[in-house]
């Protein structure tokens, strides 16, 4: 007989967290369920912080993933600005921040990821950092983002249109190196270019030390002095609690494709989550990942085979990949121009795909993807 599933609980706020809770209810779940979160806020999007919130476009209520409502509505014991600081597996409880315990049928880590940082320099996570450098860039001046991936490159192209002048030190030969091959990161960096951003690539940074009126930063080969600095060179998965709580962590919380851990009654998606197929840290991604293991929370044994993508706007770029970026690339368009699709073919089967501003192309091209095996592979953040 299957076992009976009285009490979920979910910790993290994210949008895995948040998706696993309200499919649970959408699935016709009826009985409890907890979703706890370490930060203050109500759950929101991250997206927009690096891009509309950052920018000043949208107020910080435009960010919010529901009305605050919504949450009781659906019967979800939503507590924020609680975290949850142990795991006994044995009697199926976990102790909170404030001291209360919660007993789970079902747990599901969604922790999310942390920024690696650089001491000294401030980083863009949360709803909090993102109004912070806000308001430090409302002042205008001059602003180094260390690291040229998507993060550091949003907040970049952000802080320019907003009249800042903008110094990006990436480390590696190219930037955005985990997502896009050099030759296709070139279109992206001549935009930030033609810009007037000081874009370096092979800059490494040594050191960030605060001045009277605001940074110096030392580099292998270069200085800077100036206002204000970002830090934006990657994220670790966030997997104190799972440690803690005996389960195996390496880069990331390990589950199998329906993202249940060797403890069935304990599930990890979204960043935190590492999956056979690696790990992702994106928004779509992360989402179907909630989904998923709220199916498998309630025995449906779904696994996880969505192709994973992400996407990025800078300045009126929108740039959206998809699947593994290997084999022979054909393109239609003119990246140069940031109108093209790429569609990366290996083995005669579609693999992967890039697009600049072709939203109805990239949809096709997904889910041609998601029709081919080979297209559940992770792609890197
Ligand atoms: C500025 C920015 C811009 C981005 N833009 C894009 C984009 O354009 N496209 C894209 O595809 N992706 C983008 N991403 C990535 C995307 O937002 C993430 O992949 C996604 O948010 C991950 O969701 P998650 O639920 O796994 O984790 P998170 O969003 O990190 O949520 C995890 C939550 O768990 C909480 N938590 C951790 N441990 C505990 C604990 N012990 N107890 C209680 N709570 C805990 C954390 O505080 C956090 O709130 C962006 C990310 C950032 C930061």
């Amino acid at each position: 007989m299957p076992e009976r599933i009285d009490r979920v609980v979910i910790v993290g706020t994210g949008i895995a967290g948040t998706t696993a809770a309200l499919t649970l209810r959408a699935e016709g779940y009826q009985g409890g369920v907890d979703l706890i979160g370490a930060e203050p806020h109500e759950p929101y999007r991250r997206p927009p912080l690096s891009k509309e919130l950052l920018a000043g476009r949208i107020p910080p209520e435009r960010v919010r993933l529901k009305p605050p409502a919504a949450w009781a509505d659906q019967g979800i014991a939503l507590r924020t600005g609680i975290s949850a600081v142990a795991l006994d597996r044995g009697r199926r409880r976990v102790r909170l921040s404030d001291g209360g315990e919660l007993g789970y049928d079902r747990l599901l880590l969604a922790t999310g990821g942390r920024p690696l940082r650089i001491p000294g320099a401030p980083t863009l996570r949360t709803l909090a950092d993102a109004l912070a450098l806000r308001a430090r860039l409302d002042e205008g001046g001059r602003l180094l983002v260390v690291g040229g991936g998507l993060i550091g490159l949003e907040a970049a192209a952000t802080a320019r249109s907003a009249g800042c002048e903008v110094t990006v030190w990436e480390a590696g030969d190219h930037v955005l190196g985990r997502v896009l091959p050099g030759w296709l990161a070139a279109h992206v960096a001549a935009a930030h270019l033609r810009r007037g951003v000081d874009l370096r690539t092979g800059t490494p940074v040594e050191a960030v030390s605060h001045t009277s009126g605001g940074y110096r930063v030392a580099g292998e080969s270069a200085r800077w002095n100036g206002d204000h600095v970002l830090a934006a060179v990657g994220v670790a998965p966030d997997t104190a609690l799972a440690a803690e709580g005996g389960l195996a962590v390496d880069d990331g919380i390990v589950v199998d494709d329906r993202l249940a851990t060797f403890d069935a009654a304990v599930y990890a998606a979204g960043d935190a989550a590492r999956l056979p197929r690696g790990r992702g840290e994106h928004w779509a991604d992360a989402q179907e990942q909630g989904a998923t293991a709220a199916r498998n929370m309630l025995g449906q044994d779904v696994a996880h085979t969505a192709v994973p993508w992400c996407w990025s706007d800078q300045y009126g770029l929108k740039i959206q990949i998809c699947g593994r970026l290997v084999g022979t690339p054909e393109t239609s368009g003119d990246p140069a121009r940031h109108d093209a699709a790429i569609s990366f073919v290996h083995d005669g089967a579609l693999c992967g795909a890039v697009c600049f501003n072709r939203p109805k192309e990239f949809r096709d091209l997904r889910s041609e993807i998601a029709r081919s095996e080979d297209g559940s592979q992770t792609v890197k953040a």
